[in-house]
């Protein structure tokens, strides 16, 4: 099969290569892959601006079909169309494993990471930790789609999780990429009134996010302001930074109301110039969220099945496998929300 390959540092480092197919051990699952969503943490990979287990199959967002099961897998048959929590190989025994918090591990063992991921023909991954997807979707088109089931679920976590939302509480949501838009969605269902916070640039993903939900936005921080203000005299209840730049922290921090909740979604990538007393002035909540844990993926395939939260509109590029340059020239770029990348074209 052919997988794309991290194998040393620097560009020249990735490459696609002829890989033996993986075997699936006791309660794996052997996947096909239909779709695989390059994620930022993969172009940081690639770029050596975060660590892996070399030589390694990149990709950690992905759907497939079953291939081949070994052993007890929890009732997953050959023939099932499948996703998976990336983080499946954590050690599974600590105290944080226990309740799911995979993520947080200390010995955090990540598909397209530690183990190989899912930019090749296939992947092997436990079935403990793999989810169905919904039988609405039929053609390989809309399966296609579940790829960006990952992107969803840490979003969930962020919004379901790790915030109290309560109806008619004001939230921003800065940046309306794909986890804005997944924001926004996901804030609406839990009664919010919310509004988004773009550059001008961002005109036609912010008339999508209105489309999709969202109250109001806006495209400069005095508009935002004055929006905020007139909805909510105290401030914002929510912000929820999906960007990762200090513009996008400092713009929450001062729509923020006092006691506020921030979460922060979007990784700096390194040391940031920041003046934390800013939280510390309106005594701010500040909860990051990392990545998801095994609740968010239950409640995420809910939120999909009961079509709460739709993915579709961010499917937008699919390319081969073997034009995954492209694909990443276009994620550096922000030319999509995101690129999917599809190893095979047998289905
Ligand atoms: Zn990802
Ligand atoms: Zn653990």
């Amino acid at each position: 099969m052919k997988g794309l390959v991290k194998y040393a540092l620097g560009m020249e480092g990735v490459a696609l290569r002829e890989l033996q197919e993986p075997v699936p051990q006791d309660g794996e699952l052997k996947v096909k892959v239909l779709a695989a969503g390059i994620c930022n943490s993969d172009v940081h990979a690639i770029h050596d601006q975060r660590s892996v287990t070399m030589p390694i199959v990149l990709g950690h967002e992905f759907v497939g079909q079953v291939v081949e099961t070994c052993g007890d897998v929890n009732g997953f048959q050959v023939g099932d169309w499948v996703t998976a929590l990336p983080a499946c190989y954590s050690c599974g025994e600590c105290w944080l494993c226990k309740q799911g918090l995979v993520t947080l591990c200390n010995e955090r063992k990540s598909i397209g990471s530690h183990r190989d991921g899912a930019m090749a023909n296939y992947v092997v991954v436990p079935a403990k930790y793999a989810f169905k997807i919904p039988d609405s979707a039929v053609t390989l088109e809309e399966k296609s789609v579940y790829a960006l089931t990952e992107p969803l679920a840490c979003m969930v976590r962020a919004a379901y999780e790790k915030v109290d939302v309560k109806p008619d509480d004001t939230v921003v949501v800065s940046g309306p990429g794909i986890m804005g838009q997944y924001a926004v969605q996901l804030f609406k269902s839990r009664g919010a009134y919310v509004i988004v916070s773009g550059l001008p640039a961002d005109k036609d993903k912010l008339e999508l996010a209105l489309s999709l939900g969202a109250d109001d936005y806006a495209t400069s921080f005095d508009e935002l302001q004055q929006k905020v203000y007139t909805r909510s005299p105290k401030g914002a209840d929510i912000t929820c930074d999906c960007v990762g730049v200090i513009p996008s922290l400092e713009t929450c921090m001062k729509v923020i109301r006092q006691l506020g909740t921030h979460v922060q979604v979007g990784l700096f990538g390194g040391k940031v110039p920041f003046r934390l007393d800013a939280i510390f002035d309106r005594e701010v909540n500040y909860i990051p969220s990392n990545s998801s844990s095994y609740t968010s993926w239950g409640i995420t395939m809910d939120l999909l099945r009961e079509k709460k939260v739709t993915m579709t509109p961010f499917a937008s590029v699919r390319l081969p496998l073997d034009e995954w340059d492209k694909g990443l020239e276009m994620v550096l770029n922000k030319a999509a929300y995101k690129v999917l990348l599809m190893p095979d074209n047998t289905f």
